[in-house]
């Protein structure tokens, strides 16, 4: 594919089309960040001349890969996905990890409540907490819904942390947005691909969970989507894959997750929770994935894991997770990437 990146989206933006339709060459545009992406699917010299005719464009890459917008063949840079709260900015792709955690689902005020203050203490920068729950069975706790959303913008003006959550379905989109701070995709849906597409065009930063059995191209690929309706603020989250392994509950694919670095300018997170299924492996897992270069950790915490109504084996307590607070601020010192406790005071403006 050919994709040419041009400067805002005024002048130059028409001047492209012109020439192109003017050419017949069949392109799509894309607001991509500051600037507009012009993918023209099959390479070839009309296309090349027509974008050298332009003169005004900023750069033409020729990609491999089948996921332009995402690809670093075409954005060479890191993305930087920022959060501004009342306490700080957030950056998520930046030179410094970041520490995402809270309890798998919101059970209840005081719980989250007490979970916020727990990862606000340890210098955590997003909280996590689940509204609507993909439950393997039908007869699982589903989540508080509405109400979860409600006390996670409660948990958000008490603490300062922005807060992700999972959305299920296209039509949640409007609301799960209107409190959420970054829209979680999960696993089992990362191939739904309305969802997606109504997801890139919610105006917020969207976490892209990998799908259990997705290959890190297929991953990618969901993640184009999200892009491709303008919306460039995507987080990639490896969460464990489905292996012959019984002793975890999934694997967790680091190398893919260092693959997905590679291939995208993306940030990619990793999430121990999820892939090992057991609260002992967690710390040791996060700890890899800084150590490893990637943007940072979702884990899992609970004020009393083994009366969780979800995911209790794997969550982790709040000495626990202190522990491994404490354990990746050193390691992250100790890779030159050190890590901000919480939201970054300093650049509230
Ligand atoms: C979660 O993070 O709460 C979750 C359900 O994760 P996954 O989609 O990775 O299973
Ligand atoms: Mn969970």
């Amino acid at each position: 594919m050919m994709v040419a990146l041009v400067r805002g989206g005024g002048a130059a933006v028409s001047k492209l089309s012109g020439i192109l339709e003017g050419h017949g060459i069949p392109f799509r545009r894309v607001p991509f960040g500051q600037r507009t992406a012009f993918i023209v699917e099959a390479e070839s010299p009309a296309a090349r001349e027509a974008m050298a005719e332009c003169g005004e464009v900023e750069r033409v890459a020729v990609t491999r890969e089948p996921f332009p917008l995402v690809s670093r063949e075409v954005v060479e840079e890191n993305t930087v996905v920022r959060l501004t709260t009342s306490r700080g900015t957030v950056e998520i792709g930046g030179r410094a990890p970041v520490l995402i955690a809270g309890p798998c689902s919101v059970e209840g005020e005081n719980m989250l409540l007490a979970t916020a203050r727990t990862v606000t203490e340890a210098g955590g920068a997003v909280l996590r907490g689940g509204a609507f729950k993909p439950r393997t069975s039908p007869y699982s706790f589903q989540g508080l819904g509405v109400r979860a959303l409600e006390l996670l913008a409660l948990a958000r003006q008490e603490t300062g942390l922005p807060v992700v959550t999972e959305v299920m379905t296209p039509e949640q989109v409007p609301l799960v947005a209107r409190y959420a701070d970054i829209l979680q995709i999960g696993a089992r849906n990362m191939q739904n691909f309305t969802l997606l597409q109504e997801a890139g065009q919610a105006g917020r930063p969207v976490l892209l969970k990998r799908g259990p059995g997705a290959t890190v191209q297929e991953w990618l690929l969901a993640a184009e989507y999200v892009l491709l309706q303008g919306n460039p603020n995507v987080i990639l989250c490896e969460r464990g894959i489905r292996t012959f392994e019984t002793s975890t509950r999934h694997t967790l694919d680091l190398s893919s997750a260092v693959v997905a670095k590679r291939l995208s300018h993306l940030p990619v997170i990793v999430d121990p929770s999820h892939a090992t299924g057991r609260r002992d492996l967690v710390p040791a897992m996060a700890l890899a994935a800084v150590a490893a270069g990637l943007d940072g950790v979702m884990v899992e915490v609970h004020p009393d894991p083994a009366h969780a109504l979800s995911d209790g084996p794997q969550s982790l307590t709040f000495d626990g997770f202190a522990g491994m607070a404490e354990a990746m601020f050193r390691v992250a010192e100790a890779s030159g990437r050190p890590m901000a406790r919480g939201p970054v005071l300093a650049a509230v403006s």
